[in-house]
């Protein structure tokens, strides 16, 4: 069994895969060639906004953005602590400090309380600008925008919306990827619209802002590759993985993500009463990136970690570490950024197999390992 079966995904579409990507080899039109344009286009339609940006991965998708909006050193940007490490790796690395915020035990996501009193006492204690929240839509679901927008508006501060695992989520008619000032995603392979390699890109309503990101993503350029009017990144998504995206994105619409969500409604129903499943609220809709349980302890944790894996059953720890415990992080942490439920949840949480290709009885095996374990543990 597989934690995400990219085989079977290929299966399915494997002749629209492979032509659109002999294709591009026959035309060697490998960077910028015109399914890149194509998918920008499908992309911005399908979320909703103006521009769709594309580029090298989730990461420089991040950098971009702050590039963008010149953030660096002496500003104080908000991240939750639970999370994975790009969301903040990207505000060290332009030397602005990043600001580890709380996130809510039943979604995953930033609390919208902890992130204001953050922001009050950085403004109290008076040494770095606020300037942007980074709100991760943490394992598919979108942060709660409806709270943390209001609390941007207040404080002057622009929201940057990672929605590298957020992709296709939704609050109610509106698209994970539309809530930021800025928002990214990434197309690594196990995000829920993969590529194969690596393959990002910011969305944004703001045209100065799409012309300065296009720009940025080719060395700064002007009005060619070579006149540089800023110091950028080289950072394209190649033209093969748009050509694999085309078809993916598609399977994804009309079914993939209906799939995870019928899967995800299945082991709701199946583990309920056995552990702690998780919750999406009213009104929001996830793409499921990770279906995420919690156990009563990191004892029972990583019990069933290596139960389930004597039977063939992949899972996975996302996150072993709160982001405020990272090492690379040590000389930026300040007592601020203690974050007591992220750091609990490491300790108990535990991703299951989750994907749109499950075969009949798949899930089940699964949830039946798992009570199977929980039976025994708890008989001891
Ligand atoms: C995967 C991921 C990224 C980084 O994307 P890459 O394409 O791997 O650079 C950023 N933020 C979050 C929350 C992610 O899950």
């Amino acid at each position: 069994m597989q934690f995400r079966d990219l085989g079977r995904q290929y299966e399915a579409l494997k002749e629209e895969i492979d032509a659109g990507v002999a294709e591009v080899i026959a035309n060697t039109s490998f960077i910028s060639g015109s399914q890149v344009q194509e998918l920008e286009k499908q992309l911005a339609e399908y979320i909703g906004v103006r521009h769709c940006i594309s580029c090298a991965n989730g990461t420089d998708a991040l950098n971009l953005a702050l590039m963008v909006w010149d953030i660096g050193e002496g500003d104080a940007v908000f991240v939750p602590d639970f999370t994975f490490f790009s969301s903040g790796e990207v505000v060290s690395y332009h030397h602005a400090t990043p600001i580890f915020v709380d996130v809510d035990e039943d979604t995953f996501n930033m609390v919208p309380e902890d992130l204001e009193q953050k922001i009050q006492a950085v403004l109290k204690e008076g040494k770095l600008i606020p300037r942007v929240i980074v709100a991760v839509d943490l394992f598919g679901q979108p942060a709660e925008y409806p709270k943390i927008r209001p609390i941007a508006d207040r404080y002057g501060l622009k929201i940057l919306e990672d929605s590298a695992q957020g992709f296709g989520g939704m609050i109610g008619e509106r698209m994970a990827g539309s809530f930021g000032d800025i928002s990214t995603t990434s197309f690594f392979p196990a995000k829920p619209l993969g590529c194969y390699g690596d393959g990002g890109a910011v969305f944004t309503d703001n045209d100065e802002w799409a012309a300065k990101l296009k720009s940025l993503r080719i060395h700064g350029k002007g009005t060619c590759k070579y006149d540089n009017v800023r110091i950028g990144l080289n950072s394209r998504l190649d033209t093969i993985q748009a050509a694999i995206l085309l078809p993916k994105l598609r399977a994804f619409i009309e079914y993939e993500r209906d799939r995870v969500n019928t899967a995800a409604r299945k082991y709701g129903e199946l583990l309920e009463g056995v552990v702690k499943v998780p919750v999406v609220r009213e009104g929001y809709l996830s793409s499921w990136a990770q279906y995420t349980i919690q156990l009563p302890t990191q004892k029972h944790r990583d019990g069933l970690k290596d139960y389930l894996a004597e039977k063939g059953i992949p899972s996975m720890v996302y996150y072993q570490k709160p982001m405020h415990s990272q090492e690379a992080f040590r000389d930026v942490v300040d007592r601020l950024s203690d974050c007591r439920t992220s750091a609990g949840l490491c300790e108990r949480v535990l991703s299951l197999p989750m994907h749109p290709y499950f075969t009949d009885g798949e899930q089940e095996w699964i949830a039946e390992a798992i009570r199977q374990y929980m039976q025994r543990e708890n008989g001891r």
